[in-house]
């Protein structure tokens, strides 16, 4: 890992300056990637787009900026961003400050801005201490998302391939993807579930690996594999389908055979019983058949007294004393042979022996 401390001058930062939707927002000769494509809009307000001019103009230091020095030789800005595009856009005649243009200040106005000088790190190394020295001083500031350092980290052919398929707004991943996936496709929240879904979490050393793959479109395949998946064996859409971990259960369970009528009618039954209290968990339960997905209602304290007093503090188990505290609420018949978090269905065990029953 090498980090060197260079001073860019805002003449050079701002020299071949281009915003486009193709391209990203570009400067420093065409040299700098100031925000790649389909990569966050601009969100700093107008309060804090001035407040840069002005340090500038008054000759005041900003904090320092990070650049990702690439392969190519070419750059990528990790921390600065949206300093930098204030600049670039004001040199450029975008916006005023106080009523005045660049092209409206004095020459010698001008040229003190064009000569100020930008502190900033130029880091080079290799992926993987690139992007813990990323984490580290992604700390403050304009913050990048996790998805976002790897991106810049992980720059090649294969992920601006798949930006195209998951990090623009209204792209086709978010077309057909929106009712399953939280987050937001210019956040790269699709882009890093879908990575997250087809490497089983190991996302770094997926993009890793195809870093250089000519396209991304093996990706965009399985994750409208993963799509018609949840379609087709859960036939009926609801809100609650968002953000449940679908491409794990693809994973897993894609080659089981399901009869997806009867699937339909238990989630209807499971959806009217109060004692689930988490909807989304019934997709994975129904496949898993793993209670804890559910978050089965628990008895409310005011139960768990009475049916202490009830039992005059002796565990219905073991025969023994012990305290309020030192018990645990049991379902006498277990929820899923039809036990309701009722207080006629509670018991109050030891812990030992509340352990022992549930097999803990
Ligand atoms: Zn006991």
């Amino acid at each position: 890992m090498k980090i060197e401390l260079k001073k860019i001058i805002v003449r050079e930062l701002t020299n071949g300056f281009e915003d486009n939707a193709e391209a990203g927002v570009v400067g420093y000769g065409g040299k700098l990637d100031i925000r790649p494509p389909y990569q966050r809009e601009f969100i700093y307000n107008d309060k804090q787009r001035n407040a840069v001019i002005h340090t500038i103009t008054k000759n005041f230091p900003l904090n320092v900026m990070y650049w990702a020095v690439r392969e190519d030789g070419n750059f990528e800005i990790i921390d600065g961003q949206q300093r930098t595009i204030s600049v670039c856009q004001y040199v450029n005649g975008d916006f005023s400050v106080n009523g005045l243009a660049f092209h409206n200040l004095t020459n010698d106005k001008q040229k003190q801005i064009l000569d100020y000088g930008l502190t900033v790190y130029f880091c080079s190394g290799t992926d993987s201490e690139k992007l813990e020295w990323f984490k580290t001083i992604n700390i403050a500031g304009e913050k990048l998302t996790d998805q976002e350092l790897r991106n810049a980290v992980y720059s090649g052919s294969w992920v601006t391939d798949a930006k195209k398929y998951f990090s623009k707004t209204g792209c086709v991943a978010y077309q057909i993807g929106s009712d399953y996936l939280n987050g937001s496709p210019i956040r790269q929240d699709y882009l890093e579930t879908a990575i997250k879904w087809i490497s089983d979490g190991k996302i770094e050393e997926y993009m890793s690996k195809h870093q250089h793959d000519q396209n991304a479109s093996a990706l965009w395949r399985y994750f409208q594999d993963v799509i018609i998946w949840v379609e087709t064996t859960f036939t009926k859409k609801r809100r609650f389908m968002k953000g449940v971990d679908w491409g794990t259960l693809y994973n897993k369970y894609k080659d089981e055979k399901y009869d997806t009528e009867k699937i339909e009618k238990e989630i209807a039954k499971l959806i009217l019983d109060d004692d689930v209290t988490k909807k989304s968990g019934i997709y994975p339960y129904i496949l898993t058949r793993d209670e804890k997905y559910l978050s089965i209602r628990a008895f409310t304290p005011a139960i768990k007294q009475k049916v202490y007093e009830k039992q005059k503090g002796i565990c219905a188990k073991c025969g023994e004393h012990f305290e309020l505290e030192e018990m645990e609420a049991d379902h006498i018949t277990p929820w899923h042979d039809g036990g309701k978090t009722i207080e006629e269905n509670c018991q109050m065990l030891c812990k030992e022996c509340n352990r022992r029953k549930s097999g803990k």
